[in-house]
This record gives C-alpha cells, structure tokens and sequence, in this order.
C-alpha cells in the first residue's frame, strides 16, 4: 500500500489573499509530515494558478475539484482535462456529491470525467456514498456499487489501478454528523471486496492497492480515531481545510 492521503477541498471558498494567508501558514508544517503521507489541496479553478504556482517544488500537491468530460469546444465556462494538466495538477476530484445532487452530474457523466482525468495524466478521486434516505432504506451498498460500476463500465476495472476513491456519506458532508466507525469500515471493506469480485484474476485485482479515504465532517477532534480505522487509507476534507490550525492537526494525525 502507497503512503496515505489526505486531500484538502476548500469548496467555493477563499480569496487571493486568504489564500495565501492559509497557503504561508500550511507549507512549513505540512512539508515536515511529507515522508508519511501525501497531501493535496483543491482549491476553486480561478485560484489553480496561484496554488499550483506557491506549492511548486513543495511535495504537497494542487487537485481540482471537478473537469469537463469533453476535450476542447462549445463548453462554455466548463475546465477540460489537459487545462488542469498543464497547471500540473495532479488530482481531480469527481462525482463530488454537491455536483452529483446539485448540478445533476450522472454517474455516466462522472465516469466519463473519471477517464478524461486519466488520459490527461492525472489521478481522479472518485467520490461515492449514499443520502440519508438511501442509507435508511437499506441501499447504501447498492448505491455505492452502482457508482462503481459506471466507472467499471466507462474504463474497466484497470481503471481504479491509478485511481483514489473517497467514500463521502452525503449525510455527512457538513453536516457535523460523522459516520460511526463501524459504518465507515464496513463501506470501505464492501468497496475493496466489490471491487476485488469483479476481478477476473487477482493479478487484476486492483482493490489491494487501492487508497479508499473517507470524507465528511472530519476534524481535528475525530481524525485520528478515523484514520486508524481498518481499510481507511487517509481523508477528504472540506470545511476544517481552510483553518490552518484544523488541517495541520488532521495532516498530523494522520501521519
Ligand atoms: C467534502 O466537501 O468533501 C467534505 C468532506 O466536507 P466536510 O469535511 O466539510 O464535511
């Protein structure tokens, strides 16, 4: 297994100068933790420039937070793949559940985004997990599959060989609800074994390898009890990502 992950999503959020406020404070510090894990940061695409330009040369990495599925074209005020390459981003994240809910993105949609990620060089953060009503009717399991499967459909289980997935309860996403630990370990054994049966051989099997981070109200507080949870291989962070002091303290908990 690669070293853990810990992946910043600063949402709609931030200024040029907030930026880089948070930016002077988090280097140093998240610098230190780099021989334990891996960080990335996501800030809005108008600030890309400016992040990717402070971290050159850092180790900490630049993600966006969603990309076109199309190449070039009529897609006004969409950001294609080899746009964010060329800023050198390494990360993307899809199927983020604010775009699946709010913005209507279809699994199909977020499969086609996940492969665009890929053929530009770059790893997507798959984002999965059930609504509050799905989990209640008993279909988080199914859910998730099936947002599995479209990527599976779309690149073919090899896909997930340079892949991250991130399991996001909607419910949890900030709300300040965590999911309990059992309910986290038992989702990301059930996307490893989903995974791992759908597998012709187990030298095609890409679930071993595979980091699987959970996101949704982690903080400083409950990040340590998380991450030492079985098959958690690190953290997607929303809204304690931009405090400097909460990141810095989730980064080191999880080194
Ligand atoms: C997210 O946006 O991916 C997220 C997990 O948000 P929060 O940490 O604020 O719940």
């Amino acid at each position: 297994m690669t070293k853990p992950l810990l992946i910043g999503n600063w949402k709609m959020n931030g200024s040029l100068q907030l930026n880089q406020e948070l930016l002077h404070r988090l280097i140093p510090k998240l610098q230190q933790l780099q021989k334990h894990i891996d960080i990335a940061v996501c800030p809005p695409s108008p600030y890309l420039f400016q992040v990717c330009d402070a971290l050159a040369c850092t180790g900490i990495v630049t993600g966006a937070q969603t990309v076109s599925e199309h190449a070039s074209g009529a897609h006004t005020g969409e950001v294609s793949a080899s746009m964010l390459s060329e800023l050198k981003c390494r990360f993307v994240l899809v199927g983020h559940s604010e775009r699946r809910l709010k913005y209507a993105e279809s699994s199909a949609a977020v499969a086609a985004k996940f492969e665009a990620v890929q053929n530009a060089g770059m790893t997507p953060v798959l984002c999965v997990g059930e609504t509050l009503e799905e989990r209640e009717s008993g279909q988080a399991a199914m859910v998730i599959e099936q947002q599995l499967q479209a990527v599976i459909d779309q690149v073919g289980l090899a896909g997930f060989e340079q892949a991250v997935v991130a399991y996001e309860p909607v419910w949890a996403i900030g709300t300040g609800e965590v999911a309990q630990a059992s309910q986290i370990e038992s989702v990301h054994q059930s996307i490893r074994a989903f995974l791992s049966s759908s597998a012709p051989s187990r030298k095609e099997d890409p679930s071993q390898r595979l980091r699987i981070v959970y996101g949704g109200s982690v903080n400083s507080s409950n990040a340590a009890e998380i991450f030492n949870l079985a098959d958690v291989n690190g953290g997607l962070i929303g809204g304690a990502s931009l405090k400097a002091d909460e990141f810095i303290q989730i980064s080191e908990s999880l080194a």
